[in-house]
């Protein structure tokens, strides 16, 4: 029904660059996220949760280096507007997510979502792939989300789910940031 796709509209990777370009983002900004929910989870003294995401924060900054090194990149290569379905690469956490009472649990859930999210995401452009290369990295990059899917509910396993009284607070409740 449409014309063909030019080279801005980029929602399927046509080559391997570009959907390792989109990849590269999203791990940035995922590693971004997971150090903003270590944070969080500082404020509220919870040092192993805080960790937890540290080392979140290392796998993705170290996903998005091996990318570079694969690509033989030296800089950051641009990524087109409009290659992101959402507003918001899929591994991201959304900050408005982010309650200031969030209980490590939460926190986990949503790590949790995003990871899942990004497992989805490169699963699907395996399935849309035009190329055989495009297809190979998805495919390794969604079983890599799996793993951290995994780790994920591990962690979930072994936290004590807050009672539904957490949001309660007798001042009026503000969102972080
Ligand atoms: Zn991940």
């Amino acid at each position: 029904m449409s014309q063909p796709t030019t080279k801005t509209d980029t929602k399927t990777p046509q080559t391997l660059e570009e959907f390792m370009a989109q990849a590269l983002v999203m791990e940035r900004e995922a590693a971004q996220r997971y150090n903003d929910l270590a944070d969080a989870m500082e404020i509220h003294n919870n040092r192993d949760v805080a960790q937890m995401f540290r080392t979140m924060a290392g796998y993705e900054a170290k996903h998005a280096e091996q990318i570079m090194q694969e690509m033989n990149w030296v800089e950051v290569p641009g990524v087109p507007t409009g290659a992101w379905p959402a507003m918001e690469p899929p591994e991201s956490v959304p900050h408005d997510e982010v309650h200031y009472l969030m209980h490590p649990w939460h926190a986990l859930q949503l790590a949790l979502a995003a990871e899942e999210r990004a497992r989805e995401f490169f699963d699907q452009l395996a399935l849309v792939a035009t190329t055989e290369s495009v297809r190979k990295a998805a495919l390794e990059l969604r079983d890599e989300e799996a793993e951290h899917v995994a780790l994920v509910l591990a962690w979930i396993a072994k936290t004590p789910k807050p009672d539904a009284q957490w949001a309660n607070d007798p001042d009026p409740p503000r969102y972080v940031d």
